[in-house]
């Protein structure tokens, strides 16, 4: 990124270099904000920021993978108001870093990300731990709070109202396991895999609008469930048992909502365990179950992600498929034996191609390491 530094902003005898992973979440899917389990890992693809300091009071951005710059005063950070555009994820993160107490020093960044943007891989995080690692340019900063700062940013200044996973994996990330975080208590375990099976995710290459809109729906049908359960704080303090005792007093939509929730909490639980004792087939029958509970109950999915897990569903040696992320578009996950990966690629790129006219992207996913500097 050196040359490209240079070519932009000029020589830069002190520049440095900041990574942010983005994730795949396995399973766990829109638990996370009602504080429950989830289970993703941090991609070998990320957000790589160059930084170096510059004389002009500005903290100045540009995006390689967009072809835009953004630039504010550092002065007025701590005041700005949101642009409703991939600014505010910088801007959004160095308010917070203010905020904080820490000063922002005039800086030129230039981003260069291999998160595939917008597509449930979650290139937002990776944009905001590499950011906010670039801005407090080593800087000692507790790893939560590092979190908790970049999932403020997104929250408060984006104006997502996302849970914690995507900025957490992002931070938390290991090589070589998945991590199973609580949402609740902030902690976390490693999962480490069983041998004998690939983890590919394959991109839909669609974000359909009703994604935003359908998002804050959520929470808020959620929030209405926990109401009429009565004496709980969140859906997480509510397990099946619990649920089918209370179902008929929540309203049909918010009941179809909290089922799902209250069922995939249980389906993480249940998928560390299949993975501990090695049963790829339980894991996969885990991940269709979830898949179903978010095309059905919590009514996520859409038409390209369904037909990308029941078009992997029929290849052989597949274990398991389900939508990742948000939904309404972005990526699928899919466990497949090894042997069995390239007839998998082959066979879901002719039948999307055919069925929506649309080449997918597939991506083999490696656990990866945490947020860092690049040295
Ligand atoms: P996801 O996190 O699943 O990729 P989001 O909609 O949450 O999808 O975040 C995508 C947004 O993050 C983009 O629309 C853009 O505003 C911002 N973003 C991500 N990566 C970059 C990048 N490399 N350069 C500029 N903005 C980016
Ligand atoms: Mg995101």
């Amino acid at each position: 990124m050196r040359e490209t530094f240079s070519r932009v902003y000029g020589p830069a005898p002190g520049l440095r270099v900041f990574r942010g992973p983005g994730r795949v979440n396995l399973i766990g899917e829109h638990t996370d904000y009602n504080l429950g389990f989830v289970l993703p890992m941090a991609l070998d693809m990320a957000c790589f920021i160059a930084t170096a300091p510059n004389a002009d009071g500005k903290l100045r951005v540009r995006s390689e993978d967009l072809d835009q710059s953004r630039e504010w005063a550092v002065a007025d950070l701590a005041a700005l108001q949101p642009a409703h555009d991939w600014g505010d994820y910088v801007a959004g993160v160095a308010q917070q870093v203010v905020r904080l107490g820490f000063d922002v020093a005039p800086a030129n960044l230039l981003i260069r990300s291999t998160v595939p943007v917008g597509s449930g891989l979650s290139s937002s995080a990776a944009l905001e731990t590499s950011t906010a690692l670039a801005l407090l340019a080593g800087r000692p900063l507790e790893k939560i709070e590092l979190v908790k700062l970049c999932r403020r940013a997104e929250n408060e200044f984006v104006g997502m109202p996302c849970g914690i996973m995507d900025q957490y994996i992002s931070v938390f990330g290991r090589e070589r396991a998945a991590v199973k975080i609580d949402c609740r208590s902030l902690g976390h375990e490693m999962v480490h895999l069983p041998e004998g099976v690939e983890i590919l995710a394959v991109n839909t290459m669609v974000k359909h609008e009703l994604g935003q809109s359908a998002y804050r729906n959520r929470v808020r049908e959620c929030a209405e469930a926990v109401a009429a359960i009565g004496s709980v704080a969140s859906l997480r303090d509510v397990d099946v048992a619990m649920f089918e005792a209370a179902a008929e007093r929540i309203e049909p939509v918010a009941r179809k909502r909290a089922r799902h929730v209250v069922t995939e909490d249980a389906r993480v639980e249940d998928f560390m365990a299949a993975s501990n004792r090695g049963d790829l087939k339980a894991m996969g029958e885990l991940f269709v179950a979830s898949h179903r509970s978010l095309q059905h109950d919590y009514e996520v999915s859409c038409e390209e992600l369904d037909f990308l897990v029941d078009t992997a569903l029929s290849v052989p040696g597949v274990f398991g498929a389900r939508m990742t992320g948000g939904g309404f578009g972005g990526c699928t996950v899919n466990l497949v034996a090894p042997e069995a990966v390239a007839a998998f690629e082959g066979a879901i790129r002719d039948s999307y191609q055919a069925r929506f006219g649309i080449t997918p992207q597939v991506y083999r996913c490696k656990p990866s390491a945490g947020a860092c500097e690049v040295k």
